[in-house]
């Protein structure tokens, strides 16, 4: 059986072009254009193409976009401040301080440093401690990004076996909240886990968030799984550098029903997700209804 290709890329576009028609709607009826800044320390690589990426979506969209862009030597006192400014600033509905920051700098500390109603990552303690228990909250857009998807794909989940891999505070930890949301039965597996194949081969979805070049063999899946593969790693193969994720895409094609790929899978989700947390954030500062 070949697995149907859901095609984030795609979907992404669809949920941009919602994103737009609030935001245009927002402007047309309020004279409101929500705000995301995007605060980079250092020069990583990865993370300026990340940066760049979001901004040009987020002015793409017809929203404000600001950045802030500091030395890798910035001091923790420094960069609260600038979060301190952008909490106060009434034309920044969103902020983001993309990770991994350098490493005189207190991740959890600085995540915390910014009003939970802003934090658009949905890092935030208070906004964890709200999607752990429910409530009305900022979803972290990975893990948002994949629900879409699944639910998309499924309608609905209740009752399906999940198996996510990975335990991480951006990715796995909220997945599994995300699925458990939607009543399902939730595995979440990670690096001590026993008998890892056998956990998996029990799962109806599974979403793998690890970090390791197609870790996932096809033999891994249940005939029909649904595959959702968050991993971005770039390997070398027959000399070209090329993108990959953390399944064996050709082999659990074979059996999944359904799989993501890499590239064009849950990476576009991801940024079109935060475009849409920004608009939320902005309807919710604003008293606003909020988009679907
Ligand atoms: P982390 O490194 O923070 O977490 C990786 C998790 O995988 C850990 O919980 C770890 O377990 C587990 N793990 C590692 N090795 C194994 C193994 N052999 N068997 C089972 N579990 C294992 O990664 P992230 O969650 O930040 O990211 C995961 C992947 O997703 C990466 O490829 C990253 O690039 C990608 N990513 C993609 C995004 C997108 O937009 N598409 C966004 C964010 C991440 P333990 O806790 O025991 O160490």
């Amino acid at each position: 059986m070949a697995a149907n290709i859901i095609d984030g890329k795609a979907f992404a576009a669809t949920v941009r072009e919602k994103v737009a028609g609030h935001v245009a709607r927002l402007k047309e009826e309020h004279d409101i254009t929500p705000g995301l800044a995007v605060v980079l320390v250092g020069e990583d690589p990865a993370s300026q193409v990340y940066v760049r990426s979001k901004g040009k979506q987020t002015v793409e969209a017809g929203m404000n976009s600001f950045e802030h862009k500091l030395d890798a030597d910035t001091s923790e006192a420094d960069l609260l401040a600038v979060v301190d400014q952008l909490n106060k600033d009434p034309a920044v509905h969103g902020i983001l301080v993309q990770l991994p920051l350098p490493g005189h700098l207190n991740e959890d500390l600085i995540i915390n440093s910014i009003a939970p109603e802003k934090d658009v990552d949905g890092f935030h303690i208070s906004n964890v401690g709200l999607l752990g228990t429910g409530q009305k909250s900022m979803v972290p857009c990975t893990p948002l990004g994949c629900l879409m998807m699944l639910r998309d794909y499924h309608g609905s989940l209740s009752g399906m076996d999940a198996v996510v891999i990975g335990r991480s505070n951006i990715v796995g930890k909220p997945m599994a909240q995300l699925l458990l949301g939607d009543s399902c039965t939730v595995t979440i597996a990670h690096s001590r886990t026993k008998d890892l194949p056998d956990v998996v081969r029990r799962a109806d979805i599974v979403v793998a968030a690890v970090g390791r070049p197609e870790m996932v063999p096809g033999d891994w899946i249940k005939e029909g799984a649904t595959v959702i593969d968050v991993g971005i790693n770039r390997i070398e193969r027959d000399g070209k550098n090329v993108l990959v994720g953390d399944v064996d895409f050709a082999s659990c094609a074979e059996r999944a029903g359904a799989i993501t790929p890499v590239p064009g899978g849950v990476g576009p989700m991801t940024i079109a997700c935060l475009l849409a947390n920004t608009v939320t954030a902005c309807c919710r500062a604003n008293g606003l209804a909020e988009p679907e």
